[in-house]
């Protein structure tokens, strides 16, 4: 039957068999599936028991290599920069129909390597895959540069032109709306690219690779290289032939890439990083709406989202209510088997991030926040982990300062507006902030006063192909989405020849 609340560990122990076989496993490079040429693998493991859903090439320093060769004379006379951008996106528009034909096969990788419910996939994810693919086929047609006026007699032109080779290295939380934020706006510009997924999940960018090739991608413009960080992901940032890098991940390893990337050859680096982003809740706010929002914010994809609202702030008119609802909303939330209809939060990646979470409850215990729901595992195996709430959370403790990735929400107390803003904009992150309050007045103090790259204001979690996303301070600098983010992906050179004819001038 559906399931009702908190889920029993009987419903995790007995997983779904995936609807959906793997195919892809080796690299994709210049257009051919190839192993790696040390002919290692890896294991990629089901977060819903630990277990093994196949072996897949281990790509490293000579693969990656082989991938920039392949992108460089894909771009450098090849065929990619030379097409029309009428042309390029109609491939990028024939991937997105190949998307959505496919979505539900897509829909069944994604969840499988990655544990994130299945309807979340099926019905949210993979249709923006295709509507980000549609958004930036638009663009592909309309990049253009433009003619200045200069102060001498002499015909000025500003082209925009692709940069070249973009190395992007994405994360696991988001496989595909991640390598969609990377890739669309790199081919609409005309960049070649060599991309490498993370190492929890990289089955389903295979997948829709080869969908991009018969969708009529020339070979060689999309590379797709699995493998570990410090070696195909760090080959890739310090490669020579590389001329851009664009990374979303943990800030750590941000700023190792922007160093391996500065040592090299100085390329331009894109960074997309951690967050510790603030919700404040005024009380005038709908605390219905303001909890469920919340809860969502924090919640959803598992807790592993960069932008998640991990720093609740609860007006202390409101506070008591804040939390006793917050509490009967996590009850309910329903934990289970990704593939199981009606579930809202999977398990977490890997062993690795589950332990760490369950180090961060303790720690939140240890240093006197009030546990108010959850704190454990659910079940014996698989990375399952309840929904856990804290109140009476202090600014200074851990659990308020670093980045959990995880299903622990943190509802911290406040008096006034100063006071909150104050607090709030104390971190070293700058992603997301979320504003609840039906006061316009304090609404627009909040929005210019949140040192955020997106405020929400009675929302969260609002994302569309064309706003664009992206951080302050050390949650990362330059935009993906919306106009600014192809400003990533295009080189500027002005050109500028003598006006001759007098009788013109
Ligand atoms: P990570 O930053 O280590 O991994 C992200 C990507 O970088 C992966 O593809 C990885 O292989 C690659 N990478 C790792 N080390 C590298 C190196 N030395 N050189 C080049 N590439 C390298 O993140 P993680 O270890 O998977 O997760 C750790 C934490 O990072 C999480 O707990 C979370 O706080 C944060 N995180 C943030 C995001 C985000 O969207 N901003 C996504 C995933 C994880």
């Amino acid at each position: 039957g559906v399931p009702r609340g908190l889920t029993t560990a009987t419903a995790i122990e007995e997983p779904i068999q995936p609807p959906v076989q793997v195919n892809h496993t080796q690299l994709l490079i210049n257009g051919q599936f190839v192993d790696s040429a040390s002919g290692r693998t890896f294991p990629t493991l089901d977060p819903r028991t630990g277990e093994l859903i196949a072996h897949v090439a281990e790509g490293d320093v000579e693969d990656v290599n082989r991938a920039v060769i392949a992108a460089r004379k894909a771009f450098d006379g090849g065929p990619w920069p030379k097409m029309t951008g009428y042309q390029r996106s109609c491939i990028l528009y024939r991937f997105a129909d190949l998307i959505e034909k496919h979505n539900d096969e897509i829909a069944a990788l994604e969840t499988w390597d990655n544990g994130k419910p299945y309807e979340q996939a099926a019905k949210a994810e993979i249709p923006t895959l295709a509507r980000l693919m549609r958004y930036y086929a638009g663009w592909a047609d309309k990049i253009h540069g433009l003619i200045v006026p200069a102060d001498s007699p002499h015909h000025v032109q500003v082209l925009h032109e692709p940069i070249g080779v973009a190395g992007q290295i994405i994360p696991w939380n988001f496989p595909l709306l991640m390598f969609a934020w990377k890739v669309g706006p790199a081919l609409a510009c005309g960049n070649t690219i060599v991309l490498k997924t993370a190492e929890q999940t990289p089955l389903s960018a295979l997948l829709v690779s080869k969908l991009f090739h018969e969708a009529g991608l020339p070979d060689g413009v999309l590379n797709v290289i699995s493998g570990f960080g410090p070696t195909a992901g760090a080959a890739l940032a310090s490669h020579m032939d590389v001329d851009k890098l664009a990374f979303t991940g943990s800030t750590d390893t941000g700023k190792i890439v922007l160093e391996l990337a500065a040592r090299s050859n100085l390329k331009p680096v894109t960074l997309e990083l951690g967050g510790k982003s603030p919700i404040i809740v005024m009380d005038d706010a709908d605390i219905d709406q303001a909890v469920e929002v919340a809860h969502f914010a924090l919640f959803f994809n598992q807790g592993q989202c960069c932008c998640a609202g991990s720093r609740t702030f609860v007006h202390e008119r409101v506070y008591d209510e804040f939390v006793e609802k917050s509490k009967a909303r996590a009850l309910k939330r329903v934990v289970g088997d990704p593939f199981r209809k009606g579930v809202e939060q999977g398990p977490q990646i890997d062993e690795e991030q589950f332990s760490k979470i369950l180090h961060y409850i303790k720690s939140g215990v240890d240093s006197g926040a009030t546990l108010v729901t959850g704190g454990d595992r659910i079940g014996s195996k698989g990375y399952y982990i309840q929904p856990t709430i804290f109140s009476d959370v202090e600014d200074e403790m851990k659990i308020a300062k670093e980045e959990i990735f995880g299903p622990v929400q943190s509802i911290l107390k406040f008096k006034d507006v100063n006071e909150v803003i104050q607090r709030a904009n104390t971190t070293r992150y700058g992603l997301a902030a979320g504003v609840f309050t039906h006061n316009l007045n304090a609404a627009n103090t909040f929005m210019r006063a949140l040192r955020a790259g997106t405020v929400w204001i009675n929302c969260y979690d609002v994302f569309d192909a064309a706003i664009p996303f992206g951080g302050y301070k050390m949650s990362g600098n330059g935009r993906e989405k919306g106009i600014d983010s192809l400003k990533n992906y295009l080189q500027v050179k002005a050109v500028v020849t003598p006006l001759k004819n007098p009788a013109w001038l």
